[in-house]
C-alpha cells in the first residue's frame, strides 16, 4: 500500500528515489517547479529532455502523460516529468491532472522506485486551484495500483500544504 504523506517544502531538497517535475510540453524548461529542478539538477536532465524531444517526443509531451530522465545533481535519482492541463473554467480537465499522477506512477513501477516526491501539479501558472487540484491528486494517488511505498507531496507554501492537509483528512 502506498503511504501518502505531506510536507511543506521544496520538492528540489527532497531525498527520495523519483521526484515529479511539473514541466510544460516542451520539456525544454519552465518556471516554478520546472525551473527550480533545472537549475538545481543542473544540465544533464536539459541534455535528456533534449534526446527525448529529438526522438519519441518530437511534438513534445502530450498534458497528462509522463516520462523519466536523470536528476543530475538533485538528491533523488530520476526525474519523472508530467504535464499538467491548464485549468479551465468551461471544460473539465480533471481526468487529464489525475492521469499525470497515474503515469508518473506508473513510470515509477516501469524504474522500479518506491519512494516520489510530487509537487501539486497545475496549481501555479496552469491556474488550478488548489482545493480541488488536492483532492484529484490525492484520489489518484489513492486509486493507483502500484508497487511505490511512499507518495510524498511536497508543498511550497501553507495555502496548499492546508489545502491537502484537508483534503487527505477528508472533510
Ligand atoms: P504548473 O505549471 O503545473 O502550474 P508550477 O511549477 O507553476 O506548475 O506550480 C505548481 C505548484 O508547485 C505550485 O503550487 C507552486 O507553488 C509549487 N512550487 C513552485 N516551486 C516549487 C518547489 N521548488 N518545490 C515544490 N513546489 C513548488
Amino acid at each position: 500500500m502506498t503511504n501518502i504523506t505531506l510536507i511543506l517544502g521544496d520538492i528540489t531538497d527532497q531525498t527520495v528515489d523519483a521526484v515529479v517535475n511539473a514541466a510544460n510540453s516542451s520539456l525544454l524548461g519552465g518556471g516554478g517547479v520546472d525551473g527550480a529542478i533545472h537549475r538545481r539538477g543542473g544540465s544533464d536532465i536539459l541534455d535528456e529532455c533534449r534526446a527525448l524531444r529529438a526522438s519519441h517526443y518530437g511534438g513534445g509531451l502530450p498534458a497528462g502523460q509522463a516520462v523519466a530522465t536523470t536528476a543530475g545533481r538533485l538528491p533523488a535519482r530520476w526525474v519523472i516529468h508530467t504535464v499538467g492541463p491548464v485549468f479551465s473554467a468551461n471544460e473539465d480537465r480533471s481526468a487529464t491532472l489525475a492521469s499525470c499522477y497515474r503515469e508518473s506512477l506508473r513510470v515509477a513501477d516501469e524504474l522500479g522506485v518506491r519512494t516520489v516526491a510530487f509537487p501539486a501539479v497545475s496549481t501555479g501558472v496552469y491556474r488550478w486551484p488548489l482545493t480541488d487540484a488536492a483532492r484529484i491528486a490525492l484520489d489518484a494517488v489513492r486509486a493507483a495500483d502500484t508497487s511505490v511505498t511512499e507518495a510524498r507531496f511536497v508543498l511550497f507554501d501553507q495555502p496548499a500544504y492546508d489545502a491537502f492537509e484537508t483534503a487527505l483528512r477528508g472533510d
